[in-house]
């Protein structure tokens, strides 16, 4: 989990119970400041209850953003000097974490009215410049998955009468394709085909529901052009259930 803005570790905190004043100290200042002796006496103490505490490690990961006092073991100037190393070390991070962070923060920003990235800040700990870096991140990769997906979107369509049966009626149906199946022509769904390319799986109507069939290619014909998903060839109608599939 990358963090919990829910913070659901809370009834475990060891801190509970004890007063605020242990934790936020008069004398601290700004975060970006050295805090007075007896501030900073204060907070060791703190920390203290925190190493004892059996949810500092979630602690720390979702306070990061949290301005003044301790938490998660760290005080307002740790936090401080780690927030602004984050964009730096945040160029290590492999490209998973950056674009899972990416997403995450684009939820925030997408949803409307957009989240400020102040907020964002103080609720997740990354700083704004480098949360727009990471959700600017996150939409181009998406937008590269778009153009790669639409590269395998046109299905060749098979022509018609190729198959003993009735022809394909020449408008088109509601859902994605004319299968023709038990001496029958229905409107069918495509659920996914075989790395050859020769067996479709159709969702079809089949008397009184909706039944899932493998098809040959010729028996079908689109009406559109889909994504195309290569099935497993478990349940191939022309293969043994326990034959190797085709690599
Ligand atoms: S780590 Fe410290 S601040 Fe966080 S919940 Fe535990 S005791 Fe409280």
């Amino acid at each position: 989990m990358l963090y919990d803005p829910e913070r659901r570790w809370w009834p475990q905190a060891a801190c509970r119970g004890h007063p605020p004043g242990e934790f936020f100290a008069d004398g601290g200042g700004t975060p970006d400041k050295v805090p007075s002796v007896d501030a900073q006496a204060l907070w060791d103490e703190a920390k203290k209850i925190c190493r004892g505490c059996p949810v500092m490690h979630q602690c720390r990961r979702d306070t990061l953003g949290e301005e003044y006092g301790v938490w998660g073991g760290y005080d307002q100037r740790e936090r401080y000097l780690i927030r602004a190393k984050l964009p730096k070390a945040a160029k290590r991070w492999p490209p998973e974490r950056r674009l899972a962070w990416g997403r995450a923060l684009s939820a925030y920003r997408d949803r409307g009215p957009a989240m400020p990235w102040i907020d964002i800040r103080r609720l997740t700990g990354i700083p704004a410049s480098l949360a727009e870096e990471l959700v600017t991140e996150w939409r181009t990769h998406l937008k590269a998955e778009e153009a790669r997906q639409a590269e395998i979107l046109r299905l060749p369509e098979p022509g018609p009468g190729q198959q003993d049966g009735p022809p394909f009626p020449d408008a088109k149906g509601r859902l994605d394709a004319w299968v023709r199946h038990n001496g029958l022509i229905s409107d069918g769904y495509y659920q996914g085909e075989t790395a050859d390319g020769l067996w479709l799986l159709m969702n079809v109507h089949s008397g009184k529901s909706r039944v899932r069939k493998w098809v040959r290619r010729e028996d079908v014909r689109f009406h559109y052009p889909k994504p195309k998903l290569i099935m497993e060839y478990e349940g191939r109608p022309d293969r043994a259930r326990d034959e190797e599939p085709a690599a």
